[in-house]
């Protein structure tokens, strides 16, 4: 499997929890993984705004490990913006990385969110996917949920913060495709598989609010 198109990570910078789910997105129905080499995870490290522990190196063993998490995440995160209750299976999975990493709650310079920190022997990877499980925990368990929304524009299907109440892409560029998308299918006859064409990555045009 090739490595990422890192022109797709564009969008990093939104709670913890999202960035860490939104590291798969949807095309055409089909999930995409947008970590398939341990060197994708080592780029994501590299461009994720919020503090993590550090990492030297990541290997396929701790790639593999943290697609579990994040899918457990994903879990999570799909039913809490659908307001169904949490499933079992995930949620153990999310609760017993936050234990088994120490992770402690503090503050952080800004009013807003907090600082997940990982108890000593925790390093590396192991202790990034336990922040990362932190703060799933920490958005959850919010009542707003951060206005946690999907967007289901073709070609994305990741979460975001929802700015007003009916946004229903996660970028202007979503919304675009969207628009044009449902046109197409206005005035022609739905294609292909073959002949479809692809669409560009989700939020490559820059972050912002766009409804449709
Ligand atoms: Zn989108």
């Amino acid at each position: 499997m090739g490595t990422t198109d890192w022109s797709h990570w564009g969008w990093l910078g939104d709670h913890l929890a999202l960035d860490f789910a939104n590291t798969v997105r949807v095309e055409d129905g089909r999930r995409v993984d947008l970590l398939n080499a341990p060197a994708d995870l080592h780029r994501w490290l590299s461009v994720e705004p919020a503090p993590l522990p550090m990492v030297e190196a990541v290997s396929p063993t701790e790639l593999a490990d943290f697609r579990v998490v994040r899918d457990a995440a994903l879990a999570v995160l799909h039913a809490a913006a659908a307001e169904n209750t949490l499933p079992p299976g995930p949620v153990g999975v999310i609760n017993d990385r936050v234990r088994h990493t120490g992770i402690t709650r503090l503050l952080g310079s800004a009013p807003g969110a907090a600082v997940h920190e990982a108890a000593d022997p925790a390093t590396g990877v192991v202790a990034v996917v336990g922040v990362c499980a932190a703060a799933v925990v920490d958005l959850v368990a919010r009542e707003d949920l951060a206005n946690l929304a999907v967007c289901h524009a073709p070609g994305c299907g990741q979460f975001f913060h929802r700015g007003r109440p009916n946004q229903r892409w996660c970028s202007p560029g979503c919304g675009n495709r969207a628009r044009v998308d449902r046109h197409r299918h206005r005035h022609h006859p739905p294609e292909t598989a073959l002949d479809r064409t692809r669409t560009p990555g989700p939020r490559s045009a820059g972050q912002g609010t766009s409804g449709g």
